[in-house]
């Protein structure tokens, strides 16, 4: 009889180790391979779990282990990919099945329907063959229409070795050409005919978009798409053709960056600034940050694309340690957009009350910026304006008692959605926990049937803006909208082809989009983000500004202005609007950059959180003490790391859950790893699974947090 095999499993649980399984080669069908995905009898269910270890030995007893139930007819994943889940779970405190499983599409996961997968696959890719695409070509710029700026650009990135790790930063302004010119970059890579390249964009909506565009380009190479909003069998088919090399590119949003590639030669980061590259739940990774370790794993070059890099960034390819590629000029020859600050304390930026075009609802549109948005009409361009609240108004109150729309659950208000948003009727919706309410005709407090909204949102925004121009065209863009009659690429369309004059929305619409005729910008709540407690807000601000900005004037088919960007604030003074003012990025970054150090903040620390969750806050925070307490004692404070006291989050109550935060900064990476591992271990050590067995905490710990 021939030595038992022994395969080491993970499974989608918070275990800080893999069980060992036994494995017959003869009911298996041949022998174990690292990557299998397999069923195992993990207590009294079966699981999906991933063969990470092959060997002879275990240290339980061989009669005491389980057998394997099946193997999936999937071939195993690729050693690469492994390496990254293995650094993925060190460096973020995460277990490796809870960080791998949940990474495998939903349709590889079912081992009932293990046995049909050959055949559905071969009749997918037959019915693929039958339906030929056409090829749209539009956006394609080939590398002759290049500008001078792009080809020198084109000319560094070429410079660059495909065979070495090489971090590049292509900073260029909106309306450069960054898209062109990395394009034409990879087109390099993809001479290589196996050679496969990963694209990452930020937001599902900028998807469709860049799809077309990139097929237009590669149109003899197999691509695939992958985020969160294509249907589950498309997503597993894509992923697929991805981890067998099938697929040539592979263009997604965040969970695109931990599908195995065994090809991959190229990374693109699209829009690398961008918040949303940060996963908010489960395991809390930088889908950038792992990309960039990807890179060095394999020995490829991998590019990193904003206009307003993030600061991390920034200071590396300042330092040198990254590759640092320019473009300072936009494609078009379009000039960049005017920036106007309105200073809404100023009387004469508002309506009096003798104006013969003062509206007769009270709205955030100021008159200066009323009289600009007329005269972009009257030029037959449209307006885009941006309001970061969804909903009619952000509150309802009692104007006789103190009662205000407080969400039962969160520590939030409950917005008004007027008719046509959510449902029919009016509703009162929480933007946190989802709970919808009808309206109470009368004050629940008081009685009182006079019920006033405070604040604006996009809704009201609608109406105040056709109130003041009844014929002009007004179309709303944000979730409510997309998801209501049509999905956000019409509502895009719209806008392309000129079917809108004033455009009302969130910042959904401020990104990317390559509009050609807006001529004006306005931002309405630019100073809600302005003081906020989080460091970062103001680089986010600046971001979001001159990416809303960028929209404006994108051709110049005029030959002449960028068009204009109107900011309503009451602090024109503030270094965001100033440096945003003079188109100053590299002012802006410097001078934060600066404020950081001083203050000791990341990118000059490193910072984690370990998050409490408890039905009371008392109890929540009281944890996070005695967790302080444990690592005092066990003499882990040690100078140049600091563990702060333990306070309540921003939004300190959701959905009946109220949640405390303790903070750990260190001046160093490996001390921080260092406590955060211990951390890790008494928690454990104290729970099931993540609840701490006293008090039922839940807890979790999040390594490089983007917002405190
Ligand atoms: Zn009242
Ligand atoms: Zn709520």
């Amino acid at each position: 009889m021939p030595p038992p095999i022994v395969v080491q499993v993970v499974v989608d649980k918070p275990l800080a180790q893999g069980f060992d399984y036994l494995w017959n080669e003869e009911l298996l069908g041949g022998p174990p391979e690292l990557g299998t995905i397999v069923e195992v009898p993990f207590g009294r269910s079966l699981l999906v779990g991933l063969v990470i270890k092959v060997s002879a030995y275990s240290d339980y007893e061989f009669d005491k282990l389980k057998h394997i139930k099946r193997r999936s007819p999937l071939p195993p994943l690729d050693p690469a990919i492994l390496r990254l889940m293995n650094f993925a779970s060190q460096y973020y405190i995460h277990a490796l099945g809870e960080t791998i499983i949940p990474t495998i599409p939903q349709m590889w996961k079912k081992p009932n329907d293990w046995e049909k997968i050959p055949k559905k696959l071969a009749t997918n890719a037959e019915k693929k063959k039958k339906k030929s695409n056409p090829i749209l070509a539009e956006g394609f710029i080939e590398e002759i229409h290049l500008n001078e700026g792009q080809k020198r650009a084109l000319e560094k990135l070429r410079a660059c070795p495909l065979d070495e790790f090489k971090t590049i930063l292509l900073q260029g302004q909106t309306g450069s050409g960054k898209t062109a010119v990395f394009l034409n970059w990879l087109s390099g890579v993809l001479e290589n005919t196996n050679a496969q390249v990963l694209l990452l964009v930020p937001e599902i909506n900028l998807t469709p978009q860049l799809e077309r565009r990139v097929r237009a380009y590669f149109p003899d190479k197999t691509m695939v798409v992958l985020h969160s909003g294509v249907s589950e069998k498309v997503r597993g088919i894509a992923w697929h053709d991805a981890m067998t090399g099938k697929a040539q590119i592979i263009l997604g949003t965040r969970l695109a960056a931990l599908t195995p590639l065994p090809n991959l030669r190229a990374i693109v980061v699209d829009e690398e600034h961008d918040p949303s590259y940060k996963q908010q739940d489960g395991i809390r990774y930088s889908a950038r940050d792992l990309a960039i370790w990807r890179a060095h794993d394999l020995k490829v070059p991998i590019l990193l694309a904003s206009a307003t890099p993030s600061l991390e960034t920034w200071i590396a390819a300042k330092a040198g340690r990254y590759e640092y590629v320019r473009l300072d000029q936009r494609a078009q020859g379009a000039s960049l957009p005017k920036v106007y600050l309105v200073n809404t304390r100023d009387p004469q930026t508002q309506f009096s009350p003798g104006d013969v075009d003062k509206p007769k609802s009270k709205s955030l549109i100021t008159k200066t910026l009323a009289n600009a948005v007329g005269k972009n009409l009257d030029s037959k361009q449209q307006s885009l304006i941006l309001i970061n609240r969804r909903g009619y108004a952000p509150v309802l109150s009692c104007g006789a008692c103190s009662w205000l729309s407080k969400c039962g659950q969160c520590s939030s208000y409950m917005v008004l959605h007027k008719a046509g948003a959510l449902g029919r009727k009016s509703m009162l919706s929480c933007h946190h926990c989802g709970l919808v309410k009808s309206i109470p005709s009368h004050c629940p407090d008081c009685g009182n049937a006079d019920l006033k909204t405070l604040g604006q949102g996009t809704q009201k925004i609608e109406d105040a803006i056709e109130e003041m121009w009844p014929s002009a065209r007004v179309l709303r863009v944000d979730t409510d909208s997309s998801r209501k009659s049509k999905g956000a690429e019409e509502l895009f369309q719209e806008i392309h082809e000129g079917n809108v004059d004033i455009v009302v929305g969130t910042q959904m619409i401020a990104k990317g989009h390559d509009y050609q005729n807006i001529g004006l910008v306005a931002v309405l709540d630019a100073d809600s983000r302005l003081f906020s407690q989080d460091f970062r807000s103001a680089e986010r601000l600046f971001a979001q500004l001159v990416q809303v900005a960028g929209r404006a004037g994108r051709s110049s088919k005029d030959g002449e202005t960028g068009g204009a960007i109107y900011i309503e604030t009451q602090f024109p003074e503030a270094a965001v609007f100033q440096f945003l003012l003079r188109h100053d990025v590299d002012g802006f970054l410097s001078f934060t950059a600066n404020e950081r150090k001083e203050a000791g903040l990341p990118p000059f620390a490193y910072q984690a959180l370990v998050h409490a969750e408890s039905k009371s806050l008392d109890k929540a925070i009281h944890y996070l003490s005695g967790l302080k307490g444990y690592l005092k004692a066990a003499g882990l404070i040690s100078k140049g790391l600091r563990v702060y006291d333990p306070v309540p989050r921003a939004m300190m109550r959701v959905a009946g859950s109220e949640r405390a935060q303790l903070l750990i900064e260190s001046d160093d990476r490996k001390n921080l790893q260092e406590i955060l591992e211990v951390t890790d271990r008494y928690l454990r050590d104290h729970s099931q699974g993540r609840i701490s067995k006293e008090g039922h905490i839940r807890w979790l710990i999040e390594r490089d947090p983007t917002s405190i």
